[in-house]
């Protein structure tokens, strides 16, 4: 099978990212730009940060339209796009109780929306699904073909039914308009432009190291999540953008920790004199989640190659500076 070739520069290229004040995107979109891309960010800042659309103004290839992509798009009327990411969605498990409607929304309404420009411009465009479409999977480590074990009505339905549905969405428009679509499923990412306070485990972890408190183990510690980290994360994106694929693939760092490990592991590396304590479990938190990436690697030479440690580092570096 012939491998994924991918570009030197995009130089005359046109880029529209939408949720690019979001840690994975604003580094995509810094990609994109050192890559000779012009970029036009769109957020509404719901949870991006305002610092990271600073740090992509200062490239003058980058253009930012403060919107609600779910209401409606600002006009490019007269202007060639090339490229359309979908990565607008809220994304850490705390946000599903404080912005379910806006997390469904974004997901559904935003995803038509970003679609129909798509097929308007003649561009292609990328979903950005996750690792939750696979819910608590049953079958480990997960690979694309799985079709999940959700709960619809449970706590983190609003986001893993609503980027099922996303995925079904961009399936169906394809098909039936015959536009050019990618989907990638995102495992976990970490890395820094995170919010400290997003309540993922690892900003958690991190934040309780480096002030020696604490650190928050939700149940017994033995559920396990596979971390990759934010630049080895966007190649991965890039990869699939330019695979001539439009089924999903996977993409993350297949090596898998347990949330004991993964505590243990920060302390040591932040020399820090952190205890564990135990809180309870939240409700259809998955047990087990490692993504199985033969399929990208089949098609590229995409291998993450930022270890747990240096990235860890790197991110604790990020949040010494907030
Ligand atoms: N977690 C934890 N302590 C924390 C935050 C999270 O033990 O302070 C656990 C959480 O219960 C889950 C895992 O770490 O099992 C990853 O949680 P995160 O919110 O980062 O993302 P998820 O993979 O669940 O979407």
């Amino acid at each position: 099978m012939s491998k994924i070739v991918l570009p030197e520069s995009l130089e005359g290229k046109t880029v529209v990212l939408a949720g690019a004040a979001g840690f994975v995107p604003s580094t995509l979109a810094e990609k994109y730009l050192n890559l000779g891309a012009r970029v036009i960010g769109l957020d509404n800042f719901i949870t991006g940060s305002k610092s990271n659309i600073e740090i992509l103004s200062k490239y003058e290839n980058f253009d930012f339209h403060e919107c609600n992509i779910y209401e409606s798009l600002p006009d490019f009327k007269g202007l060639d796009i090339d490229y359309v990411f979908s990565l607008a969605s809220p994304a850490s498990p705390i946000d599903f109780s404080t912005l379910p409607l806006e997390i469904m929304r974004v997901n559904s309404e935003g995803t038509l929306k970003l679609l129909e420009l798509t097929k308007e411009k003649g561009a292609r465009f990328l979903e950005a699904s996750t690792s939750e479409v696979y819910g608590d999977p049953e079958v480990h480590p997960q690979t694309e073909d799985y079709v999940g074990h959700v709960n619809p009505i449970g706590p983190r339905a609003c986001y893993d039914e609503s980027k099922r549905y996303a995925e079904a969405l961009t399936t169906s428009f394809a098909k039936k308009y015959n536009v050019d679509t990618r989907i990638v499923r995102i495992f976990n990412t970490y890395g820094p432009r995170m919010r400290p306070d997003d309540g993922r485990v690892i900003p958690n972890f991190i934040n309780q190291a480096m002030k020696n408190e604490d650190i928050t183990i939700y149940g017994d510690g033995g559920q396990t999540r596979s971390f990759c980290f934010v630049t080895d994360l966007c190649e991965a994106i890039h990869t699939v953008m330019h695979s001539d694929d439009s089924s999903p693939f996977n993409i993350g760092n297949p090596d898998e920790y347990t949330i004991k490990e993964c505590a243990e592991f920060i302390i040591k590396v932040l020399g820090s004199s952190s205890k564990l304590t135990y809180l309870p479990l939240p409700k259809d938190d998955p047990r087990r989640r490692r993504p199985d990436i033969t399929k990208i690697q089949s098609v590229s030479d995409y291998k993450p190659v930022v270890g747990f440690e240096e990235g860890l580092k790197k991110t604790a570096e990020y949040f010494k500076t907030l």
